[in-house]
């Protein structure tokens, strides 16, 4: 079969005929999926569909055996490795934390603007307005600007995974890949998640991987269906739900 070697020139991130193996199993099967400039994508899908992967693969975590991974039209991340392509521009949120602490939300924030420039000289330094305005404009983007002076150990759950979010988003990426984001919030996070992730997606483009369908309709946005490593669907929330391969991969028929 022969694969699209390029994307539309709207798009951000493009993947064609990707195939991975682990120890033969086929965990990406021919998947070519593909996101619009400043979009905001939902992928869902069984677990061990490979969502997973295909974020490890865009990140540059994970190397494919075949096929293509642009961004934009002509950035082949196949060949680059994951700090390069941090630093194009795509930023990924894991599921486990990554916050320091024992440092406040101010100090997590400004320790993520300043990139790997040492704690020491960075908390020591004197902030410029810059600085100051940008998380600022971060602490409100997260919904944390009244839990500044907090210590990161002493947030929620939801918070936690906010501020996670915040750090992400000082590197300020083009791309947001979250993987999981409301696992274990409580109601009200997850819906303040679903919110603020709409808030980024106002200047930034954004890949969300989750299994909660509320989450998911909250954020009203396409929704690509992973299923043994190829797309089973895509569509508006609505349009998948009552796609027959997908009722029956979700009902294991
Ligand atoms: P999802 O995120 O959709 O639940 P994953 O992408 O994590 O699925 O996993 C897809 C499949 O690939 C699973 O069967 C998983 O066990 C396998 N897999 C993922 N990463 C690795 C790895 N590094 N080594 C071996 N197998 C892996
Ligand atoms: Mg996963």
């Amino acid at each position: 079969m022969s694969e699209a070697v390029r994307g539309a020139d709207s798009d951000l991130l493009f993947l064609s005929g990707v195939n991975k193996t682990f120890d033969g199993f086929k965990a990406i099967n021919n998947l070519s999926i593909s996101l619009a400039k400043g979009e905001m994508r939902a992928v869902i899908g069984p677990n061990g569909a490979g969502k997973s992967t295909m974020m490890d693969i865009i990140t540059g975590k994970t190397k494919p055996d075949t096929g293509r991974v642009l961004f934009g039209t002509d950035t082949d991340l196949t060949r680059m490795d994951e700090p390069s392509i941090a630093q194009l521009g795509i930023g990924r949120k894991f599921q486990k934390p990554t916050t320091f602490e024992s440092h406040t939300v101010w100090n997590n924030l400004l320790l993520a603007l300043a990139g790997n420039r040492s704690p020491w000289f960075t908390l020591g330094a004197r902030k410029t307005r810059a600085e100051a305005d940008k998380i600022e404009a971060l602490l409100a983007t997260i919904r944390l600007t009244e839990h500044r002076d907090r210590l990161a150990a002493n947030l929620s759950h939801g918070q936690k995974q906010w501020l996670e979010i915040g750090m992400l988003l000082a590197q300020d990426p083009q791309l947001l890949l979250v993987d999981e984001p409301v696992a274990g919030m409580t109601d009200a996070e997850t819906e303040q998640t679903a919110h603020l992730l709409r808030d980024i997606n106002r200047t930034r483009s954004v890949v969300v991987v989750e299994h909660d369908m509320t989450f998911v309709r909250a954020l009203g946005v396409k929704v690509t269906v992973l299923h043994e490593g190829s797309v089973l669907s895509e569509g508006s929330l609505d349009q998948v739900s009552a796609d027959p391969k997908v009722i029956d991969v979700y009902l294991g028929r």
